[in-house]
């Protein structure tokens, strides 16, 4: 196949741009990486990537003197993140990596001269592919071929390349969720063979990867065909693995419920984690009773503990694992179509209205995942959408911030400043909750006296 078949793609004009200028200065440069695949395949896609034989020292002189701001971003390894207009671009200079030692960057880097040494230091042949608005695609790996047949192999021997940076295993089941490619064969045997390598990789990097594995449109599949590999970097989910339920309202085993789980909800890492490990403490309290059925008492305590554990070692924001935690130990959570019970839940998520959106979410996916009888629980969860909508939109009550009084109230019926003040509050939201008492100042004050 010729390499350099002239194929063009919607280059962004501030890519065009960005390209000349390097040109300009004697750098002959090139569009790489998501980019180039992503257009080949006419997917959306917006981040630019450069690869040039400038040295980022040349790269800076470049741009600042065209007027671009310019980011050190990653300069021991070649890349200067350039930027116009809000447009940003990461320009790297040609190079060859050395070993990853500290599983995170590269021991050293060797910048070279020419792109195609470039493009072979480099993950996936999809990912190896160069594009110059002039000069055309160039393709010495096959990486379009690959495309065609949607598929995912490494460049070079598979083994090698994973010993370099083992984190690329988790990148080809990445891609394979992302993208719904297939994994070749040798590179999905040496992913398999190799995976006690990830051990070695900085957590911070596992992380991102997996968000990207959970979010991808293919997950379903890529949970169950490359759960192995998933679970060298969280073990936790190899139990939910062939795990039989024996329970009616179940068609799928713990694991297969799971992945169909995190496949419906949303494509967010707060859901999608939240699906993940919903179960995770089904195995550990699983009991048959005396017909033989299957039950798993009290499973979303165990899930908590689990999963706080796994986040823990992963190094998870606090904020994304916090709110991670409230949805698995409410999933199973009963929560009628009632406005009532909804401010209730509201109450216990702490007023916030997005995680009862994605409770409901978590709600639905769980049922859907379950057996065709559990369609009137997916009904259920939208009808609770409905209202809970409805309730925001009304500006009705369901958090202390929402009530028609505040401390200095409640001090100047004679209470001491104090918790009493805050558990009166809470018994006032509880009443208007109830509807025993109308939100305003003058029938919650009454209500509160009622209760001195
Ligand atoms: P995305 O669309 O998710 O950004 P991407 O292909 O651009 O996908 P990046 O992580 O942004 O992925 O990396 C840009 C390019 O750099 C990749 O396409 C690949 O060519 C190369 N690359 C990135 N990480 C590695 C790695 N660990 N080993 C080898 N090549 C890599
Ligand atoms: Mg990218």
């Amino acid at each position: 196949m010729d390499n350099k078949l002239q194929t063009t793609l919607a280059l962004p004009t501030f890519a065009v741009a960005a390209l000349a200028l390097l040109e300009d200065a004697g750098f002959e440069s090139w569009c790489v990486g998501g980019f180039v695949r992503d257009s080949l395949m006419g997917r959306p896609t917006n981040d630019i990537d450069i690869a040039t034989p400038a040295l980022w020292q040349q790269v800076r002189e470049v741009f600042e003197a065209a007027g671009y701001k310019t980011f050190e971003t990653g300069i021991a390894h070649g890349t200067l993140t350039v930027a116009k207009d809000g447009e940003l671009m990461e320009v790297t200079t040609f190079r060859v990596d050395g070993t990853y030692s500290d599983r995170r960057h590269p021991d050293s880097v060797r910048f070279v001269s020419s792109i195609e040494e470039d493009l072979a230091r480099r993950d996936f042949t999809i990912n190896a592919i160069a594009y110059h608005p002039r000069r055309g695609i160039l393709d010495p790996y096959g990486g379009r071929s690959d495309i065609a047949s949607a598929t995912i192999r490494t460049v070079g021997e598979a083994s090698q390349r994973f010993t370099e940076d083992p984190l690329r295993i988790l990148r080809g089941v990445r891609f394979a969720s992302q993208l719904g490619f297939a994994i070749e064969e040798a590179t999905f045997e040496a992913m398999s063979r190799q995976k006690e390598l990830l051990d070695t990789v900085a957590v911070e990097r596992i992380r991102l990867e997996l968000d990207g594995v959970l979010c991808g449109e293919h997950v379903l599949e890529v949970l169950l065909a490359c759960i192995d590999i998933i679970g060298q970097v969280i073990p936790e989910l190899l139990p939910m693995k062939d795990f039989d339920q024996l329970n009616p309202h179940h068609i799928y085993d713990v694991l297969e419920h799971t992945a169909r789980c995190v496949a419906y909800v949303t494509p967010v890492p707060l859901n999608r984690w939240a699906a993940l490990f919903h179960d995770l403490g089904k195995p550990r309290t699983f009991f048959t009773d005396d017909e033989g059925v299957g039950h798993f008492h009290g499973h979303p305590k165990h899930s908590v503990e689990i999963a706080r554990s796994i986040m823990n070692r992963l190094k998870f924001p606090t904020a994304l694992k916090h709110d991670v935690l409230l949805l698995v130990e409410y999933h199973d959570r009963e929560l009628g179509a009632d406005p009532k019970a909804i401010k209730r839940m509201l109450l216990k998520l702490g007023g916030r209205v997005d995680l009862l959106y994605a409770l409901t979410d978590l709600k639905r996916g769980d049922a859907s995942a379950q057996a065709p009888q559990s369609a009137e629980r997916v009904e259920l969860a939208l009808k609770i959408d409905e209202m809970l909508t409805s309730i925001v939109e009304d500006h009705q009550a369901f958090s202390l911030k929402d009530l028609a009084i505040d401390g200095s109230d409640v001090i100047a019926l004679g209470v001491d400043a104090g918790p009493q003040v805050g558990v009166l509050l809470e018994r006032a939201l509880d009443g208007v909750i109830e509807e025993k008492c109308a939100n305003d100042r003058e029938s919650l004050l009454e209500y509160l006296k009622q209760a001195l």
